[in-house]
């Protein structure tokens, strides 16, 4: 229901305990270009915080003379959520001999204004970021990154200025062209698999939804969409897509997802467990954290503070009960709860990990950053298998019979009709078995329901045993079974039932005599279907219990009537 937050309004409280900038100079080290990646480390990097973000590049390097420019608090590069916007100095050393061309790239793909400043004339300024207007034919990235031509033997320093809605980073590395490129390569297909794994999965979903008629896919498909959308606009796809004019909306769109997430999330979750059914209570807990979730996609009207506390409830005391919830479910040996909690559990703890990097407390390592992702395709899966699963034991019950485990009549219908078909085209015998107890509600009456019930069990196993497997064993309801014979000629499908009837007569269930009464027909030339079989059986089957029952009877042909 929760991945993270990364909207700026929203986490202002906690940005205010984060961080705040010391006033005074520090000697920052050097980063030297090598020939590979290289992470700025916060030992080499001095901020100044500009509250009202109105700072020019001159007035910034004068701050930096007058010792105004401080190291990262705490050696932290993520500064939380801030209204204020921040300036870095960086030096960048390069020793060779030859000039180096290198990458200068600002590691968090969300941010929306990321300026350079490496010249003295402020016309230098490079400029990136997801909202930032760019130059005339300048070139977007998914990520804000910065080429530098450095001099052979030069130490060059350059200011970068961030400002940003979402939580504001200062995650810095210094690339090889090549190494960046290949490093933005695996990125795109690491996202290119996942966004492929939820497009196929909406899609089965969609389908699921549309042929089982199955809701629960449709609210699935919902929620992993929102999802997908969430993460795209996490790691900077949108704004590589969105056309110009829906730039300046992407962190409102970005929170927007993310309140279509937490929405469709509870709703799933409601659904999936059917919580109305037997936990009406639970049920209205998890439809406000529902209303409250989607209510999150208003962001940018409702007031801060309203935001504030719908966020609290849905990041903070909703996961807890919810996740209790699912586990209790578990316990209560809910059909399906235990993978649902498991998928549940794995998809906040993501999120959980999400907020702590958010709100500055973890790295924005690149593990950090990503393993929600894999966090949150795992719990899919298991949504999905969950959905999955359901569908096959509902159709597997549809199509059998609870008591006995035989097929039903439905199957009758469906495999029947491809039997006689089959056996229509190519001129090959089919029989049809009919078979009833004699007497059974005597059966019934005198020992019990339940011994009628083990009764019915014991003749299912008989009618299995007779037959072979690629025969058709039908319960077709009440005391009546049926046994569609292909292959098989009517005098062949006698010795059968004969075999059967005798197999049930000398079995003595509890020292008990129980007979049946059974009819049998073939197909004929003017049949038009298996009803038509079922109809002859039957009124042979009704001559055995006229004739004194406990016995085998042949449908009767016109030919044999006239
Ligand atoms: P006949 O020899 O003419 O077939 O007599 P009968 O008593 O077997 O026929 P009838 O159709 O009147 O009775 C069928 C009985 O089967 C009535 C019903 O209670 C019982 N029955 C139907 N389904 C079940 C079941 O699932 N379990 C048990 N124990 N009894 C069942
Ligand atoms: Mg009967
Ligand atoms: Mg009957």
């Amino acid at each position: 229901m929760t991945v993270s937050i990364t909207s700026g309004r929203l986490h202002l409280l906690l940005a205010l305990l984060l961080f705040c900038t010391c006033a005074h100079a520090s000697e920052t080290a050097a980063i030297t270009v090598l020939n590979e990646r290289v992470r700025i480390t916060p030992d080499q990097l001095s901020l100044l915080e500009d509250a009202g973000g109105a700072l020019t590049y001159a007035q910034a390097v004068a701050a930096w003379q007058n010792g105004q420019f401080a190291p990262p608090q705490a050696d932290n590069l993520n500064l939380g959520v801030t209204p204020s916007a921040y300036w870095a100095r960086l030096q960048i050393d390069n020793p060779s001999a030859t000039p180096r061309r290198v990458i200068l790239s600002h590691d968090y793909a969300p941010t929306d204004d990321v300026r350079l400043y490496s010249g003295t004339d402020p016309a230098d300024t490079k400029v990136a970021g997801d909202t930032a207007t760019l130059p005339d034919g300048a070139w977007r990235n998914r990520v804000a990154a910065f080429e530098l031509d450095l001099p052979p033997q030069s130490s060059q320093v350059v200011y970068l200025r961030v400002a940003t809605e979402s939580n504001l980073n200062m995650e810095l590395s210094l690339w090889p062209p090549a190494q960046y490129q290949q490093h933005e390569q695996l990125i795109s297909l690491f996202y290119g698999l996942l966004f492929g794994g939820v497009a196929v999965t909406v899609l089965y979903l969609l389908f699921a939804a549309q042929l089982a008629r199955e809701p629960n896919a449709l609210l699935l498909a919902a929620y992993l969409t929102s999802y997908g959308l969430y993460l795209a606009f996490l790691n900077g796809f949108p704004s590589l897509w969105l056309p110009g004019a829906l730039l300046a909306y992407i962190n409102v769109l970005h929170i927007a997802s993310l309140g279509l997430l937490f929405g469709f999330g509870a709703l799933f979750y409601r659904r999936y467990l059917q919580l109305a059914n037997e936990y009406v209570w639970a049920d209205r807990v998890v439809a406000l954290l529902q209303w409250l979730g989607f209510a999150v996609v208003l962001y940018g009207v409702l007031p801060y503070s309203v935001l504030g506390v719908i966020l609290l409830l849905v990041t903070g005391i909703g996961p807890l009960f919810t996740i209790g919830f699912a586990f209790y479910l578990w316990y209560r040996r809910r059909p399906h709860a235990a993978v649902f909690a498991l998928g549940w559990v794995i998809a906040h703890l993501g999120s959980m990990l999400g907020t702590l990097r958010v709100s500055g407390v973890l790295p924005n390592s690149d593990l950090i950053l990503h393993l929600p992702a894999v966090g949150c395709a795992i719990a899919f899966a298991c949504f999905t298998w969950s959905i999955g699963r359901r569908l096959s034991v509902e159709r597997i019950y549809a199509y059998t019979d609870f008591l006995t485990g035989l097929a039903n009549r439905r199957q009758l219908s469906s495999q029947g009709e491809m039997e006689y078909d089959r056996a229509r085209r190519y001129g090959h015998p089919l029989s049809l078995v009919l078979l009833d107890v004699d007497h059974f509600k005597t059966v019934n009456d005198t020992w019990g329901h339940a011994f009628g019930d083990k009764v019915l069990r014991k003749l299912a196993e008989h009618c299995r045993n007779e037959s072979r497997t690629s025969d058709l064993v039908i319960r077709l309801g009440g005391e009546e079974f049926a046994i569609l014979l292909v292959e098989t000629p009517i005098t062949e499908a006698r010795k059968i039932a004969e075999r059967l009837r005798l197999a049930q007569m000398s079995d003595k269930l509890e020292g008990r005599k129980i007979t049946v009464s059974l009819g049998i027909s073939e197909l004929l030339p003017d049949d038009r279907g298996i009803e038509d079989l079922l109809q002859r059986a039957d009124a042979a089957m009704y001559r055995a219990k006229e004739a004194g029952r406990n016995r085998v009877e042949l449908q009767i042909t016109d030919d044999a009537a006239l």
